[in-house]
């Protein structure tokens, strides 16, 4: 079945009674390359347990079942339950389970489907809820591998580097836990129905070992403070974000060789780790 093709996938959806729900984030690709180029470059293969949020009539479902080990679809819109059954049903290496990414017990759902494989996941997310399911997905360490797709702008903003307007906390915390590449754009054309904005698919490696040995929550503490008021310097910032006189911050901030006026937003990991070693000291 050509599940791509809207000849195809509108008479199925309207056979079992199924309208798109911009609240679900539901825009289904239509453009057969697109989900073949994804699960291409995720580099899922059949050692992979693969984890596909948001499968809606299967069409990325079915290219990654060629390739991984396991599918385990997680979709939140029972409607699409009886669709899934009938595009993906076929596929003895996929699973369909109805349910919300945000309420799953991920360590759970990975430990009792992809024994023996390395977990990883790969989706064209619901745009509504990139940021808490890509916070959800890196925070947990459970995949070696997150290949989505997701706005253009935020996208640019997970793999921004120091320095460049899309700089922000978010982008620290994929580097972080991450390598993040950006792969390719894709076109609005290639969805039904057709969003307003351009996406990207980038693909999110798990670091080996940390970007940096630190007190995690004191780091991630720091870099909010520092991007909440990303137009003062970094001594201000910080001074309105912790609990530390602005004397004992512009202090850590020399002892790290920075200059008196530097900015949050040119800082990268090595830097943060700096600082929040020095403002560590001065905090005890
Ligand atoms: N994978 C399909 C494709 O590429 O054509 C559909 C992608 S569509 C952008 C997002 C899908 O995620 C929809 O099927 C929607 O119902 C589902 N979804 C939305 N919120 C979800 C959630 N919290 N948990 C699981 N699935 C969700």
């Amino acid at each position: 079945m050509e599940l791509t093709d809207l000849k195809v996938i509108m008479p199925l959806l309207e056979r079992h009674g199924f309208h798109f729900s911009k609240s679900k984030g539901q825009n289904f690709l239509i453009a057969p390359w697109v989900p073949e180029r994804i699960a291409a470059e995720s580099g899922v293969g059949e050692r992979t347990g693969v984890l596909e949020i948001g499968p809606g009539v299967g069409c990325l479902t079915a290219e990654l079942a060629k390739r991984a080990g396991r599918v385990l679809a997680l979709e939140i819109d029972g409607r699409l339950m009886p669709v899934l059954a009938e595009t993906v049903g076929e596929f003895e290496n996929v699973t369909v389970l109805n349910g919300d990414v945000m309420a799953a017990d991920l360590p759970e759902l990975v430990d009792r489907y992809f024994g023996g494989l390395s977990p990883a996941v790969c989706a064209n997310l619901p745009y509504n809820i990139t940021s808490p399911v890509l916070t959800k997905l890196i925070g947990s360490g459970l995949f070696g591998t997150v290949t989505v797709m997701i706005q253009r702008e935020v996208a640019r903003r997970v793999c921004a580097k120091p320095g460049t307007a899309d700089y922000g906390a978010f982008g620290v915390f994929a580097d972080f836990y991450c390598r993040a590449k950006l792969l390719f754009d894709v076109p609005p054309d290639c969805f039904q129905p057709r969003p307003k904005v351009t996406s990207s698919v980038i693909r999110l490696e798990r670091r080996d070992a940390l970007a940096a040995n630190v007190d995690e929550k004191l780091f991630f503490r720091i870099v909010r403070a520092a991007f909440n008021q990303r137009r003062k310097t970094l001594v201000n910032a910080l001074s309105s974000g912790l609990t530390l006189g602005k004397g004992e911050i512009a202090e850590a901030v020399a002892a790290c060789g920075l200059p008196e006026a530097v900015r949050g937003e040119t800082l990268g990991i090595p830097e943060f780790a700096a600082l929040t070693e020095e403002i560590g000291r001065r905090l005890t």
